[in-house]
């Protein structure tokens, strides 16, 4: 059974968090968006807030509703938190005889618990969990870090304008993932158990159990999420893209699309998904040891493609196919996924509103607008 968490318990969830070890992060309104940062009290939610998202555009407003969770997917999804922007992957250090000892360097830091993950940044982290811990060599940083991040997971009352969740299948209700999953109603959450942990976790707080109006309530906030999608990426984001893009590797979209792009690399940035990296070396000042480190790149770096004394894709148009005829392409041959969870971040944050539904739906010859309801019902 589903339980309530009253709008007053709030505070409780986070001292029990913190109580268990877990250093708790939850979204809060920051230079005029939403972000994840320590979260200490459950006034420094966004009550109230609501964005409005289009191509290349992203504004926070009030809601009419005093909510805290009635807004769609800022820029970050859970990768920062796994697959770190720049981490340290080992050392070595050299001894008085000179010789060499490798060290492995894991992270140090407390357990995180993650509130207000959306559905289709747990679609994204599972798909990450594929790339960096599938097969014999596994990142052992990423994986040091999923064992030590408790999730939250909140489901959408609302989708934002470049939101596209239910054609990937990844949204706007969280299906798996998660510890404990809270929806949105009059006065509290409905909350429902995904793991032992969460399970002790709701335990510890002495909830009710939800009652049946709760439970249909926000049952329909999930329903309502998801009639609020305009756009979908064709063929429901299938492996019937794989084919479709390598069949057209010529076809003229590419070269009007590199014409708007500025490969700038804002699209793998927020992308939950991405994990182009490039290694590098950072020696000691005394010469006798050496930090080994990753960084996040991307396809649309000159450098990412250097090979052997020269750039192999030298122009915007060859950097920005790589970057869709992988994602929703070859990532299926690798993966046997999308590389695409729908949450729209590379369609919001694109400087020039570039939005890779529309130039899907340019190649595939299908449209990418969702039907209008009522048409579709009747
Ligand atoms: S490709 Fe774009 S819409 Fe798809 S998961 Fe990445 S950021 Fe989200
Ligand atoms: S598609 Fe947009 S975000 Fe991505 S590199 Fe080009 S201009 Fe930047």
């Amino acid at each position: 059974m589903p339980y309530f968490l009253a709008y007053e318990q709030f505070n409780d969830l986070i001292s029990a968090l913190n109580a268990l070890g877990y250093r708790c992060l939850g979204p809060q309104v920051q230079d005029g968006t939403i972000v994840f940062d320590d979260l200490t009290d459950a006034k420094q939610l966004p009550w109230g807030m609501r964005d409005a998202q289009k191509p290349g555009q992203y504004r926070l407003q009030k809601s009419e509703l005093n909510e805290s969770f009635a807004w769609a997917n800022g820029p970050q999804a859970i990768k920062p938190l796994l697959f770190k922007p720049k981490e340290s992957l080992w050392r070595v250090e050299r001894d008085e005889e000179g010789a060499f000892t490798f060290k492995e360097t894991l992270p140090e830091h407390k357990p995180i618990a993650l509130i207000g993950a959306r559905s289709c940044d747990l679609a994204g982290m599972a798909v990450q969990d594929k790339t960096l811990l599938k097969g014999q060599y596994g990142d052992q940083q990423y994986r040091w870090h999923r064992e030590h991040l408790l999730v939250i997971a909140v489901n959408c009352s609302y989708s934002g304008g470049n939101c596209f969740c239910v054609s990937t299948k990844t949204g706007p209700k969280a299906t798996s993932g998660y510890d404990l999953a809270l929806t949105e109603i009059q006065n509290g959450f409905v909350v429902e158990v995904g793991s032992d942990k969460g399970r002790d976790l709701i335990d510890s707080l002495h909830c009710n159990e939800a009652e049946a109006a709760e439970i249909a309530a926000a049952a329909q906030r999930s329903i309502d999420a998801a009639n609020m999608q305009t756009k979908r990426m064709p063929k429901d984001n299938s492996r019937a893209l794989r084919d479709i893009l390598m069949n057209n590797l010529d076809h003229p979209r590419w070269q009007e699309v590199a014409e708007r792009c500025l490969s700038c690399g804002n699209c793998t940035a927020v992308c939950p998904t991405c994990f182009c990296h490039h290694q590098t070396e950072h020696p000691t000042v005394d010469g006798n040891g050496s930090v080994h480190a990753r960084e996040w790149d991307s396809c649309f770096t000159q450098g990412h493609s250097y090979i052997h004394g020269q750039v192999v894709r030298d122009t915007t148009e060859k950097r920005y196919k790589q970057w869709l005829t992988h994602k929703l392409g070859t990532w299926w041959d690798q993966f046997d996924t999308s590389g695409c969870v729908g949450c729209g971040r590379c369609v919001t944050w694109c400087p020039v509103g570039i939005d890779l539904t529309e130039e899907m739906a340019a190649i595939a010859g299908e449209s990418n607008v969702v039907v209008d309801k009522k048409e579709k019902d009747s």
